[in-house]
């Protein structure tokens, strides 16, 4: 399941058809909403999407029912199948004709929406793969080794498997002392070539962007003897390692793995907000709170957004332009269209952020960033804020 899970190609890849095709949003964080409430959430959303539909011209009876018993089949699947387990967002591609059904459960808030089109709307889905590093992670002994691509915390691809000509056990027995040393040469001789043919192989994967980062997994002695073939670029981006026994199942490899990546993306994010706070405006790159958060964002002026992943803020919006603010205007100050009060904001900010192609990073716990108003924002360049 896990390798269908994070399979983007199918709808990054989806060529328009007559059909129509129901991309919908759903945010279901549980920091933010009850189940109940997304339901309703969903409730709205669908009864609003057919109440366009039914204005809008141009679709006839069947293709309207189609629609409609697409919308059906997904608020079903909502009520009834999904279970919230930690996803932040579920989003669902349903072909109104087509076979096309493709849930995934992402790690990230995104704003709730509906969209029918003739291909999957994948603006946000797309900015938002481009936030996440793929993490090749080797398991490796002396006669074979695996490499699987992980990605947004799933074994998304399998990459290889290697198997060394050495054979798995010799028999020493009956054998001379000088026999038995050529045997040993050889298999040196041979480990030796089964080492540098790895080395070369996942640095052909690392070439052709299969992954960003790796890990090694394996007996200690192996990945020590093993790192001194590394490629001197394969060394740079070696995160991490961890002991495994060749056998072990994969669910297991991929639990150790994912703490790797774990560690090494939360000291990333901590050295950023070090740097985030060290680089406060107006000397520098950074701003926090939610003010000059907001200005900054506005301002298209965000590199990488940073927000406590428990963060819930007030706040208003223009549904036309997109426009944020704290302040509630009779009409917003670009489109002239009267704003939305949202409870929360940042599920907002965060789209927005995302389509502005910046990079964003919710945060699980960092005091540093709590004190300093729980989001805030390194910047691509400086500005004074008012
Ligand atoms: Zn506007």
């Amino acid at each position: 399941m896990s390798n269908e899970l994070f399979n983007f190609d199918k709808i990054l890849t989806y060529l328009p058809t007559e059909e129509l095709v129901v991309s919908a949003y759903l945010l279901v964080d549980g920091g933010r909403v009850t189940k109940k409430g997304y339901l309703s959430e969903l409730n709205s959303m669908i009864a609003k999407t057919k109440e366009n539909i039914e204005a809008a011209s141009g679709f006839d009876k069947s293709k309207q029912k189609r629609i409609f018993d697409t919308l059906e089949k997904i608020k079903s699947y909502v009520g009834d199948l999904f279970k919230n387990e930690n996803e932040k967002t579920l989003l669902i591609y349903a072909g109104t004709k087509s076979e096309l059904w493709q849930v995934y459960k992402l790690p990230i808030i995104l704003k709730s929406k509906i969209i029918v089109d003739p291909k999957p709307h994948t603006q946000s889905l797309r900015s938002l793969l481009h936030n996440y590093k793929k993490y090749g992670v080797l398991l490796i002994d002396r006669e074979k080794a695996q490499i699987y691509q992980v990605y947004l915390g799933e074994i998304k691809e399998y990459l290889a498997a290697y198997i060394s000509e050495v054979p798995p056990k010799v028999n020493f027995r009956f054998e001379s002392g000088l026999r038995e040393k050529k045997i040993l040469g050889k298999i040196g001789e041979k480990l030796h070539q089964f080492y540098r043919m790895l080395n070369d192989s996942i640095f052909d994967f690392f070439k052709e962007g299969k992954f960003d980062y790796l890990v090694l997994a394996g007996r200690k002695d192996i990945i020590n003897e093993f790192q001194n073939y590394l490629h001197s670029y394969l060394s740079a981006m070696l995160i991490g390692t961890f002991e495994e026994e060749p056998a072990t199942h994969q669910h297991t490899i991929l639990e150790k793995a994912n703490k790797v990546i774990k560690d090494f993306e939360n000291n990333n994010i901590n050295q950023l907000i070090n740097k985030l706070i060290d680089e406060l405006e107006p000397r520098g790159f950074g701003v926090a709170g939610l003010k000059k958060t907001i200005d900054a964002l506005m301002a298209d002026n965000i590199k990488t957004l940073v927000y406590m992943e428990d963060y819930i803020a007030r706040g208003y919006s223009c549904p036309v332009c997109g426009h944020i603010t704290l302040k509630l205007l009779e009409k917003c100050p670009y489109c002239e269209n009267p704003l939305v009060n949202f409870n929360d904001i940042v599920d907002e900010i965060v789209e927005s952020a995302l389509n502005q192609g910046s990079e964003v990073l919710p945060v699980n716990e960092n005091d540093k960033l709590k004190d300093a108003g729980k989001i805030g924002a390194v910047l691509r360049y400086k500005f004074e804020t008012k």
